[in-house]
Formats: structure tokens, C-alpha cells, sequence
């Protein structure tokens, strides 16, 4: 089965080149200029004779998308994300995006195996799409630890700690610098949720008790400097073990001056960012009435002077990567819990689809970054970071055939009555972007074309990934 696509623009986290892709089987073949002269079995006048043909004149080809930040039917609060391995990847590949690394969870007195197994479970018969699993870890002791190395050798070499949600999921810093010492010798890497979550629960039994219970307080309890305190001391704790360390969904000014001044004296930091910190802000969280709700997340979202200097981050790297923190919520039945108490508001925001092109949007069509940059941020850097590349996150000969033919001229509106996520609103209702991810396809495969969905469950398969090393981000 071959695919070529032609007089498309080829854009990698490098280059930008008038080329055709050629597609065999799972793989790219080739990439170059006029394959359709010696495609397999073409006739001697050069005639394309490929299986399948897409013209991409007008249209940029390139890597799926990678969102290395998903929580599908993740339980929270006593219910669980609307979203599961089916629905989240589907609506994940009408978006562009052909790969996802979601969160197993360890429970408490559980193994961290038992976590993996339980959600290679869920994910295995539903994905649509191609996905790795990071581990949350919720205690750390000696078995755990070790633990940690037998995860590394089963293709999860990244565990997500928590310096917030006391009692839930916060560990204490000797714990994270237990990890973190652990990973110097086992090549694993440490994420970090990083607020500090003790004086952010101070704040939020305060609120509760001077009847503040409306969403907006979800965000006032949470102000930025904890963001920032908690950024510098994970990073601190990083540098006192030798070993690198990524911050999830950095969302403030404050923690990304912590990101920058420890890689400006050679720590190896490394942050992402989301698309919600990038285009919603604190007005959004004070919305009239429960409306709020709908945005409640956590880091929450800042007051919108934030914005400009994340955006500044992606530009210099002291941001490498944009996930999502997919984790909807429905605003009726779920939300809805926290209509008389902010702090029971499921956290979470749906974001999975949009991802691609809000990035292109308010990315390279404002004029903030250029094509390949948005490579390397929606997928090329993902790749390097979580162990995937080079066969997913660019486009080479041999790389896994995951592709998308972006129409850049496409207007579009974003609505809850359009999108694919199982999940009743959008927060970006009523947006106009520009661009649209035409044709989607992994290992080959058509996801996605022609405003229809090809994508079959139980499709996707587990992606084991390699450790982080030096010289791979
Ligand atoms: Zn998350």
C-alpha cells in the first residue's frame, strides 16, 4: 500500500521544502522533489501510479501531532473525565494530533505495575491513536523506587510527581529528591505538578470559611508566586541531584523566570505550556454566574499580562513544548459539583483537539513563531523529550508514516457543537482560527480526511519509549 503526496510544502522542525512525501506501508519511504517519476510500478511517461494519491498543492505536510499530556477517564474527585481512550483519541486525531502520552496512576499501597496494567487496559481495545503512558506516583519508599527501574525497562521511563493536592497526591521534598536520585542512576525522568499545595490549601480553607465559593476564588487561592516558589525549589532539588527535570503545564511569569534562570546556569529545565495559559486568562475563571467553572484547571488560568511573556518563552526554548492537560469535565453533570464550593469543581479543561490549530493560529498565523518552530513544539521536541524520536515527531524516510496535510487557509469557528471531544461546551466558543488539519494519517493509515473520520479502535498501539538522555532535547 503506498501513499504519495504532492506539491505540498514539507515542514520539519528544520526546514520548509516544496516536496512530495512517499508512503509505504507504516513508513516514509522518501521524501523529495517529483518522487512521482519512479514511484513503484509508474508508467514510463512518470504517470503516478502510487495506490493512493493526495494533492497538498496550497497545503503544509507535516508531522502528526504528539500531546504528551492527556488524562483520558481520569478519576478525580469522585468522577472521572468524559473523555476515554475512544472518544479522547478520536477527537485527538481530528485535531491533528497522532500520538498522546497519557498518565497511568498508582494507587495508594498499589504498585506502580498494577497502575500501568490498569491503564494499558483501558487504553489498549479504544485508541485510535498511537500512545505512550507516563506513571503518576503517589508515594515514594524503597519498593517504589525500585520500581522505577522495572517501569524504565516496560517503555514508561517518566513519573509525574505532585507538590500540590495535599492528601491526594503531594509528596514531600524528600521524597521528590528520593525520585529525582533515583532517575540520576536509572535514566529516568521526574515531571513535576509544581504549586505548593500546603499553603494553597491554607488559602483555600480560608476562602471557604469567609463564604467565597464562587469559581473565580479557584484561582485566587492559587496565585502565582506558588507556582513560582515551587518551580525554583523542584528545579533546586533537580540541580542537588545532577539529574534534568520537566515542569507540566507551567501556566505564570513566575515559574518561568524559575525555568530560565536555572537553564541559564546550566541545569537542564525543561517546561511546557498549554494552550489555555496561552489564550485564557483569569476574566475567563470570573465569569458570571457558574460559568466559571467551565475553566477551572489547575495551575489556574493567570490574568492575561501573563500571556505575552509565555509566548516570549516558546520563542527563546525556555518552553520547549505545548501539551494539553486534556481532562474534560462536563459543565452540567460534572462541574456542576462545585456549584457551592469552587474547591469541589472538578479540575480540568478539554483541549486535545484544538491544540494543533490554536498553535498555528495564535502561533505562526499572529506572526509569533515560524512553521518549524511549531514542529519542534507540537511535535518534534515531544518526540525528543519522552523517547519517540526520530520514529514518530518529524518526517524522514523510515519514520513512522504520521501525517498531517494542513490547510492554512481554512476559517474555521470552534464550538462544542462541532468539535469531537465527549464533553458539552468548548472553551473556545465561538473562536475564528485559521487552518485546518485536512487529511490525518498514522503509520499510513487515513485517520482522517475529506471531513470524515477512517480511524478504527483499538487501532492505536503502545508506544515504548526510550529514556531521556543527554543530547536527546
Ligand atoms: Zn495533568
Amino acid at each position: 500500500m503506498t501513499t504519495l503526496i504532492t506539491n505540498g510544502t514539507v515542514v520539519t522542525a528544520t526546514d520548509m521544502t516544496r516536496a512530495d512525501v512517499l508512503v509505504d506501508g507504516e513508513r516514509i519511504q522518501a521524501i523529495g522533489e517529483g518522487l512521482a517519476g519512479w514511484v513503484k510500478g509508474s508508467g514510463a511517461d512518470g504517470s503516478v501510479s502510487a495506490d493512493t494519491v493526495i494533492d497538498a498543492t496550497g497545503r503544509y505536510v507535516m508531522p502528526g501531532g504528539i500531546d504528551v499530556h492527556t488524562h483520558m477517564e481520569l478519576p478525580f474527585g469522585g468522577t472521572f473525565a468524559s473523555d476515554d481512550f475512544a472518544t479522547g483519541t478520536a477527537a485527538a486525531a481530528w485535531g491533528g494530533t497522532t500520538t498522546i502520552v497519557d498518565f497511568a496512576v498508582q494507587s495508594h499501597g498499589e504498585s506502580l505495575a498494577q497502575g500501568l496494567d490498569a491503564w494499558l487496559e483501558k487504553a489498549g481495545p479504544k485508541s485510535h491513536i498511537d500512545y505512550g503512558l507516563h506513571l503518576i506516583v503517589r508515594e515514594i519508599n524503597d519498593r517504589i523506587l525500585r520500581e522505577m527501574d522495572t517501569m524504565i525497562d516496560r517503555g514508561v521511563p517518566s513519573f509525574k510527581l505532585f507538590m500540590a493536592y495535599p492528601g491526594v497526591f503531594m509528596l514531600d521534598d524528600a521524597s521528590i529528591f528520593r525520585a529525582m536520585s533515583r532517575t540520576a542512576d536509572n535514566g529516568g525522568l521526574i515531571m513535576l505538578h509544581a504549586e505548593n499545595g500546603g499553603a494553597i490549601d491554607v488559602l483555600v480553607q480560608r476562602y471557604l470559611a469567609e463564604g467565597k465559593t464562587a469559581p473565580v476564588n479557584h484561582g485566587l487561592t492559587r496565585p502565582s508566586s506558588m507556582e513560582g516558589e515551587a518551580t525554583h525549589r523542584a528545579i533546586a532539588l533537580a540541580e542537588l541531584a545532577g539529574v534534568p527535570v520537566y515542569i507540566v503545564h507551567l501556566s505564570s511569569r513566575e515559574a518561568l523566570t524559575a525555568v530560565r534562570e536555572g537553564r541559564d546556569r546550566g541545569v537542564p529545565a525543561y517546561a511546557e505550556t498549554c494552550p489555555q495559559y496561552l489564550y485564557l486568562s483569569l476574566d475567563d475563571l470570573a465569569r458570571p454566574g457558574f460559568e466559571g467553572a467551565k475553566f477551572v484547571c489547575s495551575p489556574p488560568l493567570r490574568p492575561a499580562d501573563h500571556q505575552a511573556d509565555l509566548w516570549r518563552g516558546l520563542v527563546t526554548d525556555d518552553l520547549q513544548v505545548v501539551s494539553t492537560d486534556h481532562c474534560p469535565f462536563d459543565y452540567k453533570e460534572q462541574k456542576i459539583l462545585g456549584k457551592d464550593d469552587f474547591s469541589a469543581i472538578p479540575n480540568g479543561l478539554p483541549g486535545v483537539e484544538d491544540r494543533y490549530t490554536l498553535l498555528w493560529d495564535g502561533g505562526v498565523a499572529a506572526g509569533h513563531i515560524s512553521p518549524t518552530r511549531f514542529v519542534e513544539l507540537i511535535a518534534t521536541a515531544p518526540a525528543r523529550m519522552f523517547g519517540l524520536y526520530p520514529r514518530k515527531g518529524t518526517l524522514a524516510p523510515g519514520a513512522d508514516a504520521d501525517i498531517v496535510v494542513f490547510n492554512p487557509d481554512a476559517e474555521r469557528t470552534l464550538s462544542a457543537g462541532t468539535h469531537h471531544m465527549r464533553v458539552d461546551y468548548s472553551c473556545y466558543e465561538g473562536r475564528k482560527v485559521r487552518g485546518l488539519p485536512e487529511v490525518v494519517m498514522q503509520r499510513g493509515n487515513v485517520l482522517v480526511k475529506d471531513g470524515k473520520f477512517h480511524g478504527q479502535q483499538g487501532a492505536g498501539r503502545f508506544l515504548e519509549r526510550s529514556r531521556f538522555g543527554p543530547g536527546t532535547a
